[in-house]
């Protein structure tokens, strides 16, 4: 590495470690990225089959609170990929039952006041109990939140006494939508922190679809704009463990017995990974790293089915209480570069992509019972335009860690992303920042991580 640049060990390629790769490149640091698959991307990663169709890690949605990602997708010219939406969420249940909880473009909180009178669902007074019960919301605004970390969100409504429909109909989709565990296990502050920022922020809440593939739209382009800059990045090289002195980080060992330094070290490690590769020593050391193994990883499976008639034509993000089918949508309609079965123009069809959970208990299942289920969740969401819908094509991808599992008291353990030691920083969706385990946590998780690698190298911050 030269001698002037300073150099900086970046271990992981998911969107936090890209990210990290691409902001560090341009404070002039000489930046190399080691990842273990493959492919870079992590959780948002995507891939072709052997048919030529793209497969996702899952189906991601971007809400309109990620400013900092969408800095990012400008800087590297591809936010008009960001197809945003109408503003609305649609909620499909069994029997063909429906209800949308629409906005107005109005101030806040007038913008969710169609959500209230005309959901065509909750009566009034089931909305008007919900409403009471955001009072504190209301009036202590994000300093509430964390004072409910101690509750799951199930025991926060059983004290608010909010009515057992919304919590099965509405909150339970949104929970496991969101973090993929239900409101049993949820903390209550993850839901009230997003509920006062929708209800504080009128476009926070608004979703977008990429037009295609993130590996097209996000990964290769901010590999292309780094590698063209000179950073390095390694694909197929497991990092092992960081080896630590007493002092500091004195570098990695990879699982081919290589070892590498530099002058910083930054993980954008998922959780359960970080947790391998820190030494025990320095886990027994400092209550910092100690602390990190009460964060653990939450199973989810993404299941893709293409169907040969159009089963819905909403192009839109789906929930549904229903089922095992928490959060989906019709890519043939969201996503016009996935309109295609291999490699056909696929127009007038269905390509749902599920994200399905809870999985704990279906992870041990077949594919095809696994497809099977969401098939009759899809059935009798859609009893009448499912009728005679042959099934094309399915695939599935199971993964037993995915986010951190945000449950009661767990927001102590999330760790800053400036360490005890000097020389080691952390990025990943689990670190502390306010949009938790997703695609804008990771990028914000990064650019803070960045920054306190700025700071320590003496640079001025930019
Ligand atoms: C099914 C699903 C749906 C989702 N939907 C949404 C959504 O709609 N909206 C949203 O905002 N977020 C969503 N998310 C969350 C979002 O994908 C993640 O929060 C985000 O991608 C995390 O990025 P990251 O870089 O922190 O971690 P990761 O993406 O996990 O990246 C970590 C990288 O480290 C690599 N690695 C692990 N161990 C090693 C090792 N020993 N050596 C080298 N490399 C290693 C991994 O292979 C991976 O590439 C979803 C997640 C899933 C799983």
């Amino acid at each position: 590495m030269s001698s002037e640049k300073k150099s900086v060990l970046i271990l992981g390629g998911g969107l936090a470690g890209l990210t990290a790769a691409k902001r560090l490149t341009d404070r002039g640091f000489q930046v190399k990225l080691l990842e273990k698959r493959e492919i870079f991307g992590g959780k948002v990663s995507s891939w072709k089959d052997d048919e030529g169709d793209w497969i996702e890690s899952g189906t991601h949605c971007f809400f309109g609170a990620y400013t900092e990602l969408y800095d990012l997708l400008k800087e590297i010219k591809t936010d008009h990929a960001v197809l945003w939406k109408e503003h609305q969420l649609t909620y499909t249940l069994d029997a063909g039952k429906r209800f949308t909880f629409d906005t107005w473009d109005l101030p806040s909180p007038l913008h969710l006041m169609p959500a209230i009178v005309k959901n065509g669902y909750f009566s009034f007074g089931e909305m008007a109990a919900f409403s009471r019960s955001l009072i504190p919301l209301a009036l202590q605004k994000d300093k509430y939140p964390p004072t409910q970390d101690h509750l799951t969100f199930a025991e926060w409504a059983e004290k608010k006494k909010f009515g057992a429909r919304l919590m099965e109909k509405m909150f339970r989709p949104m929970a496991l939508a969101l973090k993929f565990i239900p409101p049993e296990e949820i903390s209550a502050k993850i839901i009230l922190d997003v509920t006062e920022t929708f209800y504080r922020i009128p476009e926070s809440s608004c979703m977008g679809f990429l037009k295609g593939a993130p590996q097209e739209y996000i990964h290769q382009p901010l590999l292309d704009y780094s590698a063209s800059r000179g950073a390095i990045f390694k694909s197929n090289t497991a990092i092992e463990e960081l080896l630590w002195d007493g002092k500091e980080i004195k570098g990695v060992q990879l699982r081919n017995g290589e070892i590498l330094t530099a002058d910083y070290y930054l993980s954008a490690l998922p959780i359960h990974n970080l947790q391998k590769v820190l030494p025990d020593p320095l886990k027994k050391h400092d209550r910092f790293f100690g602390g990190l193994d009460n964060l653990e990883g939450v199973p989810v499976i993404s299941v893709q089915i293409w169907y040969d008639q159009e089963i819905t034509p909403v192009d839109n993000v789906l929930f549904s209480p229903d089922g095992v089918i928490p959060v989906y949508a019709n890519l043939a309609r969201t996503t016009p570069d996935y309109r295609r079965l291999r490699g056909e123009s696929f127009n007038g069809k269905t390509r749902f992509e599920f994200c399905v959970a809870p999985a704990k208990s279906l992870m041990g299942l077949s594919k095809e019972e696994i497809v099977r289920q969401v098939d009759m969740s899809v059935r009798n969401c859609y009893p009448e335009t499912s009728h005679g819908a042959k099934i094309l094509k399915s695939t599935l991808v199971k993964i037993p860690q995915s986010v951190y599992a945000p449950t009661p008291n767990m927001e102590q353990f999330r760790p800053t992303q400036r360490t005890p030691l000097r020389n080691l920083f952390l990025a990943g969706g689990f670190s502390r920042q306010p949009y938790y385990d997703s695609m804008g946590g990771a990028v914000m998780s990064a650019n803070l991580a960045v920054e306190g690698i700025v700071r320590e190298a003496g640079l001025k911050e930019g």
